[in-house]
């Protein structure tokens, strides 16, 4: 995965490459919220899941972050050790999958270092991101980054800057940027994605929100009906098609920003389709299972996609200069000893 010093054109357009980042959350499938009650004694199809998913890479050469719950860490340790092995980054998606909404301070500082002691016993690496689980990093749950912080974690990458029924903040910022205020975590002070970008994993906590699309609609925005549009992974990405995906990410990287793309490995699985779903459930869990690889193989060849550190580590100055040297540098030194030095 080479950093991106190169200035790239698709489809006749000038852009400074922004290495966009792409993550996975690595839980047992039946964990997610609309499934969970209603699956009984399911088959896991997780390391097959993993596969699929990690095949897909090799092809294109490009490494990735997985979230991995501590409990899959202990359960599935030689697939831990896999993904460090085959260059990717491992973060966490807590220990036991469970919302931050359903946690205490204290609670949520214990799931953080059972996660990380369970990657560390699995694949000898210190997890330095955070994927929370049902992105339930909100205005409710803002004494996470305090938590993060003091738990010796870098980034988190769970503020959905959507408002969704199930989690999401409208307001918050839609690029990476350095949460340098415990009191105001969903304020960047820079204006845009590319300002700063060197400094987001030079101390503190940084945060790189999931991608969502802004459209013009300022008269829907004062109705309260939300002008962003969440397209970047999940259900989202396997409902659009293909096509307004690539658009998406190409306007994104035009601006000189990294888009964040998440999916879980199941979503490449059919064999996770089980009978008995009620519809709705059905539709939300499986629509364009089918297309998933499909979709991420075509982005994979288009655009240039790294780990979520990674990105948030290639902090291009807005003018196309690639800085991410220093920023590594900074972040080796912090983390010599006992972190792991994964590959960007
Ligand atoms: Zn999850």
């Amino acid at each position: 995965m080479s950093l991106t010093t190169h200035r790239a054109t698709t489809n006749g357009h000038a852009y400074t490459p922004a290495t966009n980042a792409l993550s996975f959350d690595l839980e047992h499938w039946y964990s997610a919220t609309l499934v969970a009650d209603a699956v009984s004694n399911p088959d896991d199809h997780i390391e097959q899941s993993v596969d699929l998913v990690l095949d897909l890479l090799a092809d294109h050469g490009v490494s990735a972050t997985f979230f991995v719950v501590g409990e899959v860490a202990i359960e599935y340790p030689d697939l831990v050790r896999r993904l460090v092995r085959e260059g990717h980054e491992v973060g966490s998606h807590g220990h036991t999958h469970t919302p931050l909404f359903e946690l205490t301070p204290e609670a949520f500082e214990r799931e953080l270092s059972e996660s990380a002691d369970a990657i560390r016993s699995a694949a000898g690496v210190e997890p330095l991101g955070f994927r929370a689980p049902n992105f339930s990093v909100t205005r409710e749950t803002a004494w996470a980054f305090d938590v993060l912080e003091a738990s010796q974690y870098r980034y988190d990458s769970s503020v959905f800057p959507v408002r969704t029924p199930m989690y999401g903040v409208s307001d918050a910022p839609t690029t990476p940027y350095l949460v340098t205020s415990p009191t105001r975590p969903f304020e960047a002070s820079a204006g845009n994605c590319t300002a700063g970008g060197t400094d987001r994993l030079a101390s503190g906590v940084a945060e790189f929100p999931i991608s969502v699309v802004e459209t013009p609609l300022e008269s829907l925005s004062s109705r309260g009906i939300p002008t962003r549009i969440p397209f970047a992974g999940g259900f989202y990405a396997r409902a659009l098609p293909t096509w307004l995906l690539r658009r998406l990410v190409r306007r994104q990287n035009a601006r000189g920003c990294p888009v964040n793309l998440y999916f879980h490995p199941w979503e490449f699985n059919e064999r996770v389709r089980v009978a008995g779903l009620p519809a709705h459930k059905r539709f939300v869990s499986y629509y364009g299972l089918d297309t998933t690889a499909r979709k991420l193989d075509r982005l994979l060849s288009e655009f240039d996609f790294g780990t979520v550190r990674s990105a948030l580590a290639s902090g291009l100055d807005g003018t196309g200069t690639d800085t991410t040297s220093n920023a590594t540098d900074r972040l080796r030194r912090h983390t010599d000893h006992e972190r792991h030095d994964y590959r960007l």
